[in-house]
This record gives C-alpha cells, structure tokens and sequence, in this order.
C-alpha cells in the first residue's frame, strides 16, 4: 500500500482531537484519497468508538456507512511530538488516518500492531525528522529518496568557460536569471552532471560553478536564439561584473606606522585587520532577532495568501533598500539587494514552500522549512563563496518570515550614541539597517578579509576586525573600547591614560595621512640622505595614472596575467604591444618592469583548460608554464620588446625555482629578440622560491635585478598556503625565517652588483618597509594607496637606525618579537 511523504506531517501541533483529526483527513483529502466529507465521517466515528490504539497511537476512521466518499484506499500520519489528548489519561503522538475501500489497510494495522510492540521504535517515529522512517514501519519498505530529476539539455546550445572571479556567485548568477526571464524561451544550464534552470537563482547557485569552470547553457522555445546570443554575450563580458570587481592586492591598507599597544586593558580580543582606522568608544552588542515559528495552520488558501503578501512585502522592502544603500555607497554595494529580490522571484523556491503548506502547514514552518533545507545545500557546496552565499539567503529569507510572522522589523542597537559593534558576523540586511554615523567599527567573530562586513567597513571608511576571538560576544554593551582596524584588535576597558594616547594618535595618525598625501610626490630618502625607490605594483594599463598621482616613480611589478584571465583566448602579440606601449608612455621616463605571465597556483586561464593539478602552488605555474607554452610565451616576449623602444621598460621572471629554469627562459628571450633585432634590456626574477634565495649567489651572476616575492616566498618557506583563511594570522612575512631569506638575497646580490627590490605586500607594511630597507633592499614596490604613506615612513628615519632595527630583527624568534620591534 502507497504511503508517500505528501500523506506525512512531521511536527505537528493540532490543539485538540479533532483538530489532530482534520489534518490527518485533509492530507487524504490533499493526495485525492477522499472526499472531503469523510472528515466529518471520522469525526463522527470518535463518538461511537474509541480509535486510540495505545503506546500514544491512534487511528481515526470513518463510519463504514461513507465508504463511498472514499476514492481510494490509503493512509496518512500525523506526528505530534508534544501529544494530543485522545481521552482522558490518554495523549496520541502518532495518529494514523486510514481510508479503507477494501481490507488493502489491514496489511498496515498489522504492522502498527508490531510497532506497538516496540517502545523504542514508537518513540523513534514521535521524534524523527525524517519521514522515511515512519514509511518504512507502516509498509515495510524504505523510500528511495526522490532522485531531483536530471533534466536533459535542449537542442541548441552553446559550451562556454565562466570566468568570472569567484564563478556564479550571487551577483553575477542573478545577472544571468535576470536576463534570462526576459526570454520566453526555457532555459538550463549544465555543469559536469548537474543542470539547472536558468530561471532559477537557486538552481544556478546549486550548481556550483566555480571561476574556469566549462558550462553548457541550451534553450528551447521560439525566441531560443535570441536568448542564446545575449546570455553568451553577458557571460563573455562578466554577467555585469565591472573591472571594479577585482582581487585587491593583499593588505591594502594604506602604510601607516605606529607601534602603540594600551598600557593597561581588561582584555584584549585578536582578530584579522579588515579595514584599517583606530576608534575609541562604547561597544554595543549586536542581538539577531529570534523569531519563533509555529506550525499552526490556518486553512491552505490563506496560508499561501500569508506567504504571497509576505514576498509581496519583502520585495517592496528590498527596492527601497536597493535605492538607499545606492544613494549611501554607491550601486555596487547595493547590487547585493537586488540579488536578494531575485531569491523571493525564485519560482522553484517559492514552489516547494506551496507544497508543504498544501500538505497541511503552516506558510511560516514551510518557508522556513524550504529555506533551511536550502541554506544547508548553499553551505556543503565545495566552494566558500557559493557556500558565503548561504548567508544571503538566510537574511532574505527571515525577511520574508518576519512579513509572514508580522513582525515589525526592529534596530537591535540603539542609535543614541556612537559605538562599535560587536556582532557574530552581519548579514547585508543588518549593515543596511544601521546608521553609519552610529557606527565607529565592527568587530565580527565570523566573516573573513572578503566577508560583507569588510567590504562594508572598507567602503564607508570605518576601522573593522573579522574573525575575532569569540570572547569578543562577552562584553557587556556600554563597556569602552579602542578599535585597532590595522592590526585586528578590539581592546576592552582600556585605561583612562590610554584612550587619551588612543585619541592623539588616531588624531596624529590622520595629520601623518595628510601630510604623507602632500609631499607624495617628493622622493624617499632618509634622514641620512640615502635615496628608496618607491615604484607601484599594477594589473592593467589604465592603473598608471592612479600610481603616478599617488607618487609612485616606476612600476615595480605589472601583473600581465590580468591581460590574460579577463577573456576567452589570449592576447595577440598587437594588443600586448599596445597595451605596454601605452604604460610606458603613460610614465614618461619611469621604469617599468613587466612580469612575465604567472599563472598556475591561485591564478587560473580557464581557456587553456591546464589539467587538474593536486597541489596548484607546487605545481606548472609561473615560468614553468610559460616554457611548456612558448605560444603564450614568445608573443609576450615579442610585445615587451617592442615596446621597449618606447621607453625603460624591464623583463621579470615568476617562480623561478632552478637556474635551468632561467637559462632556458633567457634563451627564449634572446631568441626572440634577436628575431626582432631590438636592443637588449634589463632581465630580472621574482626571488619567491626558497630555492633562489638559497642559490641567490648563482642566480645573481645571471640576472640584472631580483625583485623578493614575499607573499609566495612567506608561503613556501612557512609552509603555509597563502589564501588559507585560518593561516593568514600567521603567514607573517615578518616572520625571521622570510626575513633570513631577504637578508641572503641582499648579501648575495650584492656581490655581484645586482639591485634588490621587493614587491610582496609586506613592502606595504610600515614595519616592513623599514625593516626590508635596513636589509638593504633598495626598491619597494607597493599597491597604490600605500605609496604616501611608503614614502613618508621612510624619510623619517636614519638608514643607519633602520640597519640596526633589521639586525635585531633577523635575531628575533618570532614575527611577533620582529613587529614589536619597530
Ligand atoms: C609575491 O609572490 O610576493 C608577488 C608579488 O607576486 P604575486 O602576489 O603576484 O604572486
Ligand atoms: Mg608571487
């Protein structure tokens, strides 16, 4: 006998007997099993009969006299974890409504009357969440879970690589189910075995597209064409992603240095820095809004009319917070609000949650049901950001649970006074609704460098701490505290003496911005009169004019992967030209070092379709790739060589780990040189493989510069991956063991009169532009908002004090000891 899950409802909470008695009927009244009216029947069988079987079981029936309201046999079951009151003394947990035909039900009793017989197995059924269960003792048999049906592709189509920076994330999947709804046609999207419907956000989020990932996306309907053409076009030219999007350079916080820690405070909570500023003043906790969801359902009809006004709302409520949070930070901040709108558009969501309220649910518990069902799926996704996407989803959807529940939304922070605030992490919904000028900074124990809160902070130029120890959650509202935005900490109850010295220094702090943005365009030299270059590491063409207004005399670093990852094949030799004929002319006499295309590691071309590496950091990445693809190697050669009769342009090598990598790369460059018959111009390396550091004396011999690559070179001598989230604390650059490195670098290189710069992001550091010049490095090449600040550092100390903090620092033990230094 069929028992599917359509005839079960799990936690139910009927007021009384016949309450209980009516749902277990309009589930057989839902699923076609009876006529309406054999409800009233098995009402009336309670007066003549007692249907309470015992051990919390009950079996309501109707009168054999309405057989006829019966179209086909069947049962469905009620689960009451909290009882109902059958008779008195007698509470019903499990209440299985039967409409018998024929004696087909009886197989049923017989097995009720086993599970009778176990108490273990009836306090299993009144608990579980899993509805199989009590199909299986009813009929013997354990449902296969319902298979989600693989749709097959249509006809027409087209195969396409996303190369979006973090897939089909949020932004750019709505992108996509935006454009296209505005089609008739249907549309699905595969990735590997999985296709989704196009038209569904859910659905696209669910296939968890990752940046390089090959998707196939095929329409059927009469204008499949047209909708083919524009969803390729959108994908090839990044589904509304601007260029804006981009991987910002690591810490880049703009240089300021100072060395300041309270004297005196209660507690001090770590966190990582994610967005730089010092504030003082009164932590205020941040409460989520509990809300309590009761499965109390009214009929089905005004249930779903509860669950349509309540989308209707939410919907109307995220227009309006589209428009504010634009006014306030601008459109891309606010596109998260419209990704969010997309969600309660989301026809396949909005589905399943009518279904349950049709199988006798309340519209809150089925919402909430669909969403948490949802949310778990968004979160096991092998993809941080599709997985960072949960969040969004569960802000959206106790948005649309507080219309259904009609409760108000309320600010869980007073506004009277600024303050910072502590929260578990903040969803876009929760920084909306706070005032900024409330806000002097976040300290969230969720949430990393990229979560929303940093972006937020960033953007509204307020100090923030993500990841913070969780005792952070234990401070009482109203309880002082200082903000360290620079270097990831919350201090609680500071001194008196100590929020003065706090307040001067955020006071200083700002005069030393303003003045380092004054003289930026003055050249660094120390006290002692020895000259630091301060060049600006770039990706494109069009960050020149940024680095040369901010100061910078030269690029220390092109990044020229990002010519090649923002398309669908690489650059031609002319275009290449152009655009490094364009940089040099840009900087007008300043040097330029182009780095050859590093790609492998964290950096991927989804176009080359490079096989699958187990460890991508150890693996064909920088130069290695190049020399294995001298197709995508000697056009870049030719360019750069060419536009070096426009100006000083220099060549730089990645990841060069043995000589052989660099004499055969060297060769490569000559090679096509002399082709070309252009002059020869300097060549260099990025030193970032330990094995160049420790064969730096050879490596000299051969090149005209090394430029120190700290951010790989910290991850290959620690041994710590360099995007890992819970490495990032201590994958310090400071650390001794790097800075050792630097020191033997330098030393060697200058036996053989070979200039040293670094390009990492420790050269952004204040404490690191110091210590790395006292090494003797005598280029740093930095991200564009810190070069003021770079260049200020340095002119405020004696190159001979500067020598002396890095000798103690290369006799340190720790990173910490080396910060504690400067
Ligand atoms: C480095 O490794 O320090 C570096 C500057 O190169 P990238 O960050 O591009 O790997
Ligand atoms: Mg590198």
């Amino acid at each position: 006998m069929e028992l599917d899950r359509q005839l079960i409802r799990l936690a139910a909470s009927p007021d009384d007997k016949e309450a209980a008695i009516r749902q277990v009927g309009q589930l057989l009244v839902d699923t076609g099993h009876i006529q309406p009216g054999y409800i009233e029947s098995m009402l009336e069988r309670e007066e003549v009969a007692n249907t309470y079987l015992g051990k919390g079981i009950s079996i309501p029936h109707g009168v054999p006299k309405d057989r006829d309201l019966i179209n086909r046999t069947g049962i469905s079951v009620a689960q009451v974890p909290d009882g109902v009151t059958w008779n008195p003394g007698e509470t019903a947990h499990l209440i299985v409504g039967i409409a018998a035909k024929t004696d087909e039900h009886l197989d049923v009793l017989r097995r009720l009357t086993r599970v009778l017989g176990n108490q273990e197995l009836v306090q299993e059924l009144i608990h579980t969440d899993d509805p199989s269960d009590i199909i299986e003792a009813l009929t013997g048999e354990r449902p296969v879970a319902p298979e989600e049906e693989a749709l097959p592709d249509f006809d027409q189509g087209f195969d396409i690589v996303v190369r979006n920076r973090t897939g089909l994330h949020a932004r750019p999947a709505t992108f996509f189910v935006q454009l296209a709804k505005e089609f008739d046609a249907d549309i699905r999207v595969r990735h590997g075995e999985d296709v989704g419907v196009g038209k569904s956000l859910m659905s696209i989020l669910q296939l968890g597209v990752e940046s390089g990932a090959r998707i196939h996306v095929s329409a059927d309907g009469p204008d499949a064409e047209e909708a083919l053409t524009a969803l390729k076009q959108a994908i090839e030219s990044g589904l509304g992603e601007g260029e804006e999007e981009e991987v910002p350079e690591p810490a880049a916080a703009p240089a300021l240095d100072y060395s300041w820690v309270p004297e005196q405070v209660r507690l001090t909570v770590d966190g990582v820095p994610a967005s730089p500023g010092l504030a003082v003043g009164p932590v205020r906790q941040y409460a989520t809004q509990d809300l309590v969801v009761e499965d109390d359902p009214a009929s089905p009809a005004v249930e779903g009319e509860k669950l349509q006004n309540a989308l209707d709302e939410a919907k109307a409520e995220l227009d309006e917070l589209y428009e504010k949070v634009k006014s306030r930070l601008g459109a891309d901040q606010a596109s998260i609000f419209q990704a969010h709108a997309e969600f309660l558009d989301d026809a396949e969501l909005v589905q399943k949650t009518v279904k349950l309220i049709y199988q006798g649910h309340s519209a809150a518990w089925a919402w909430q049901t669909i969403i948490d069902e949802r949310v778990e799926r968004l979160k096991n996704l092998d993809d941080p950001t599709l997985a960072g996407r949960a969040v969004d989803l569960r802000d959206v959807g106790q948005r649309v649970l507080r219309h259904i529940l009609g409760v108000e939304g309320v600010s869980t922070v007073a506004v009277d006074h600024p303050f910072i605030l502590v929260a578990d992490d903040l969803t876009p919904s929760d920084t909306a609704a706070l005032d900024p000028d409330a806000i002097l900074g976040f300290c969230t124990t969720g949430g990393g460098p990229t979560s929303h809160t940093a972006i937020i902070a960033r953007s509204m130029g307020i100090p923030a701490v993500v990841g913070a120890d969780a005792d952070a959650r234990e401070i009482s509202d109203d309880t002082l505290g200082i903000i360290d935005g620079y270097n990831g900490r919350l201090y609680v109850d500071p001194s008196e003496a100590d929020v003065e010295e706090a307040r001067s220094l955020k006071q200083s702090l700002q005069v030393e911005q303003d003045a380092a943005r004054a003289s930026r365009f003055e050249q660094a030299v120390t006290t002692d009169g020895h000259r630091v270059e301060v060049a600006a590491n770039i990706n494109r063409a069009k960050d020149i004019g940024q680095a040369v207004d901010a100061g910078a005399e030269g690029v220390g670093l092109m990044r020229t992967e990002f010519l090649f990852l923002e398309r669908d094949a690489a650059p031609s030799e002319d275009e290449q030209y152009q655009v490094y004929r364009e940089m040099v002319e840009a900087l007008e006499g300043r040097p330029l070092i182009i780095r050859t295309l590093d790609i492998g590691g964290d950096k991927e071309i989804p176009y080359l379709n490079l096989p699958e590496e187990q460890n991508p950091f150890l693996g064909i990445r920088g130069i290695r790739l190049c020399l294995e693809y001298p197709e995508l190697f000697k056009p870049q050669l030719r360019a750069i060589y060419r536009a070096a009769a426009h100006g000083p342009v220099q060549i730089m090598f990645p990841m060069v780990a043995t000589l052989e990598d660099l004499q055969r790369a060297r060769a490569v460059a000559e090679e096509v040189r002399e082709a070309l018959g252009a002059e020869p111009i300097p060549i260099g390396i990025m030193v970032e493989v330990p094995s160049a550091v420790v064969m730096a004396d050879e490596f000299a011999r051969e090149v005209d510069f090394f430029s120190i690559g700290t951010n790989d070179l910290t991850q290959y001598v620690l041994a710590m991956d360099r995007v890992h989230p819970k490495l990032a604390k201590q994958a310090d650059a400071l650390h001794p063991a790097v800075l050792r490195m630097v020191d033997a670098t330098v030393r060697a290189a200058e036996q053989e009169g070979v200039w040293v710069g670094v390009c990492g992001g420790v050269a952004a550091d204040p404490k690191g532009a110091v210590i790395l010049t006292g090494l003797g490095v005598s280029e740093l090449s930095v991200n564009v908002p810190s070069v003021p600040a770079v260049k200020a550092q340095i002119r405020t100390y004696s190159l001979e004090h500067m020598r002396e903090i890095a000798q103690r620092a290369l006799e340190c033990r720790t990173a910490r000891e080396v910060r504690e230094l400067v």
